[in-house]
């Protein structure tokens, strides 16, 4: 499917659904471990239909295409305006079960410029009001979390997240200490890799999505302490995330997957769609362009390209629609004049572009 398909979507059929009310006290801090017996059977309280909405706000990797200080081939192409391509923002969803209520995965530092282009996010109700009413944060990198801090104007947010990413955040970085000026700013909700939860707005209300977070990887941020990290939970450095529709339909949302195992394997047979890790083409891409550095797999990312990436791994996937994602300025598949675009679209892989959208 092209890019112009892909933003051709019809609008959605909203149906106001009003089932009875669980009372959900708001609290500072829920675990959501406990509730998750009950969590696939509750309620509705938002206006809610069976679709999710999954906008691609941002598709590129840390650092976005062009990166700053980048003169690559595709970042030198780009700005010379010979690029076969695309800019790209830094990687950000959001998902929605009714076109109103929308939960963030991520909170990318092109956050702003994100929701100025997507009208969906811009505020329709008074003075001050946002449709954005929470987000997941998988990680602790700068370019995951630091749009959280665009998001301080007293606009009240759930935010889901392990104990883990949450103690960085709040107790090691003073700065955040501004998304909690008043009580009811932002809710800090709990959870562990493994079991579903529901995404939840500032009050408790229940969207109708789920959502599953699976332990990816080990490493916390090079910014976190050795004393901290030798504190935190290794299974809550970095998740991947299933998102589950009120139908049922899955998206799973896997940004930065440092290997592709059986376990993995078996996640993403039961995916509608998957939006994988295409942050490198090569293992040594950085290292063949800056001279020296990490690998793509020391860095946390399993490689496009090679007898063990992504291509090959992935290749017998039957059912899910697969779109790379997070792709960094550096891969050369961006280039869709060039033999690696060719050869992805050609194994039935989409590059995602900003500002898609499709429905699940
Ligand atoms: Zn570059």
């Amino acid at each position: 499917m092209c890019a112009a398909q892909l933003k051709d979507v019809p609008e959605l059929s909203v149906h106001r659904v009003t089932l009875s009310v669980r009372q959900l006290q708001p609290c500072v801090e829920q675990l959501v471990l406990s509730t998750v017996g009950a969590a696939d059977e509750a309620p509705f309280t938002m206006s809610a239909s069976r679709t999710m909405r999954v906008k691609i706000l941002g598709s590129g990797a840390g650092g976005g295409f062009p990166q700053w200080n980048c003169a690559c081939p595709n970042c030198a192409a780009l700005r010379a305006g010979t690029f076969h391509g695309k800019a790209r923002t830094q990687a950000q969803l959001a998902v929605s079960a009714d076109n109103r209520s929308w939960f963030l995965l991520g909170a990318s530092p092109d956050l702003r410029a994100q929701i100025e282009a997507a009208p969906e996010l811009h505020p329709r109700e008074g003075l001050r009001q946002s449709p954005i009413v929470g987000a997941v944060l998988a990680n602790a990198d700068i370019d995951h979390v630091l749009g959280l801090l665009l998001l301080r104007e007293l606009q009240p947010l759930r935010v889901h997240t392990t104990r883990s990413i949450r103690h960085i955040l709040t107790e090691d970085n003073s700065m955040f200490a501004m998304l909690q000026r008043v009580p009811a700013q932002v809710a800090w909700t709990s959870f562990v890799p493994g079991p579903t939860f529901p995404l939840q707005n500032p009050a408790g209300e229940d969207s109708g999505l789920r959502c599953r977070p699976l332990s990816l990887g080990a490493h916390y941020p090079a910014y976190v302490a050795p004393r901290r990290q030798s504190e935190l939970s290794s299974g809550e450095a970095s998740l991947g995330l299933i998102l589950q529709s009120p139908s049922g339909k899955r998206l799973a949302y896997m940004p930065a997957v440092p290997q592709i195992d059986r376990a993995l394997l078996q996640e993403f047979e039961s995916a509608d769609v998957l939006l994988f890790d295409g942050t490198f083409w090569n293992d040594d891409e950085l290292i063949r362009i800056q001279g020296s550095g990490q690998t793509a797999r020391q860095m946390g990312h399993v490689p496009v390209s090679g007898d063990d990436g992504s291509l090959t791994r992935l290749a017998g996937l039957s059912r899910a629609r697969r779109i790379y994602v997070h792709i960094n300025n550096t891969n050369p598949m961006l280039n869709q004049a060039g033999p690696e675009y060719r050869e992805v679209r050609e194994a039935g892989w989409e590059i995602a572009e900003d500002g898609w959208q499709f429905d699940l």
